[in-house]
């Protein structure tokens, strides 16, 4: 490859999962490193901008969305290229998708100075138009976590509404038919890493350098739990939230006291194969080894 087709190609940390899964977590890990800049949920960025609530919206930096200089730059210089700041990234006409990806994206790289960016759209259709451009080289992070504890963080807030639990089994179906998905589409792809956000929590410089590695990039320890370094600019989500290092970070295991004999039979019965697959425990209460 010549040097100018390198610069053309950038490179993607795309986020695949379940939601609720850590991928907030992992995306503010990455985005730590010197290298790595978090873009949060790229696909989303024509509707963060161009609605009227985009003018109370607050970027991740603390600043008003639209007074943000980060995000001024990159409008700047997508008004300059493409006549227009509002890119729609979610057009799945191939060449629009590769035009405006391509031109947001770069922006992003150019002005963060950072040459690996992570998307943490998390959406199937978004996935497959990156990797069939040939503009991306695109690392594919698909994040696990325990079907009964995502589910009931669900849980939590389906009661929370007002609404029965049968939103519980509802999410540990949906939770089976997205990750064997995801493992069956993508797992085979030489940039795959499949991750448990369980694995995350408690090791996580094993888990980031796996990812790193395929980046061709080194894990700095140091930047993953210091505040001054960890300044991003996310439209949506809440990134950035590792202020107070290490501690901060603990698996949250309350569904395994929460839910009744009842709902644990049922549920890991329901997905019992699925379980196996990632490694979790079929019917004992535990994290995984
Ligand atoms: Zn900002």
């Amino acid at each position: 490859m010549t040097s100018s087709a390198d610069e053309k190609v950038l490179d993607i940390i795309y986020i695949m999962g379940s939601g609720r899964s850590g991928s907030t977590l992992l995306s503010s890990m990455l985005g730590s490193q010197r290298d790595i800049v978090c873009a949060g949920e790229v696909y989303n960025y024509m509707n963060f901008f161009e609605s009227a609530e985009a003018r109370s919206r607050k970027c991740s930096c603390g600043e008003a969305l639209l007074q943000c200089d980060y995000w001024q730059q990159i409008r700047d210089r997508l008004k300059q290229q493409k006549g227009t700041e509002l890119l729609d990234l979610k057009d799945t006409d191939r060449h629009t998708f590769d035009e405006n990806n391509h031109a947001l994206l770069s922006a992003i790289r150019d002005v963060s100075g950072k040459p690996v960016i992570v998307d943490s759209s998390k959406r199937h259709y978004r996935l497959k138009l990156l990797l069939k451009s040939g503009l991306f080289r695109v690392t594919i992070v698909h994040l696990i976590r325990d079907a009964r504890a995502y589910a009931y963080s669900s849980l939590v807030t389906a009661r929370k509404n007002g609404e029965s639990d049968t939103a519980y089994y509802k999410k540990i179906l949906q939770w089976q038919k997205k990750n064997i998905g995801i493992k069956a589409i993508y797992g085979r792809h030489p940039r795959y890493v499949q991750m448990r956000y369980e694995d995350l929590v408690r090791n996580h410089e094993a888990e980031l350098e796996r990812v790193m590695r395929l980046c061709d990039l080194t894990l700095d320890t140091g930047r993953v739990f210091d505040p001054s370094v960890n300044q991003s600019h996310e439209f949506s989500g809440n990134s950035g939230f590792i202020s107070k290092g290490l501690d901060e970070i603990k698996l949250d295991t309350r569904y395994l006291e929460s839910l009744s004999a009842r709902q644990w039979l049922v549920s890991s019965t329901l997905v019992a194969p699925c379980l196996t697959l990632f490694g979790y425990p079929v019917f004992s209460r535990g994290v995984p080894a």
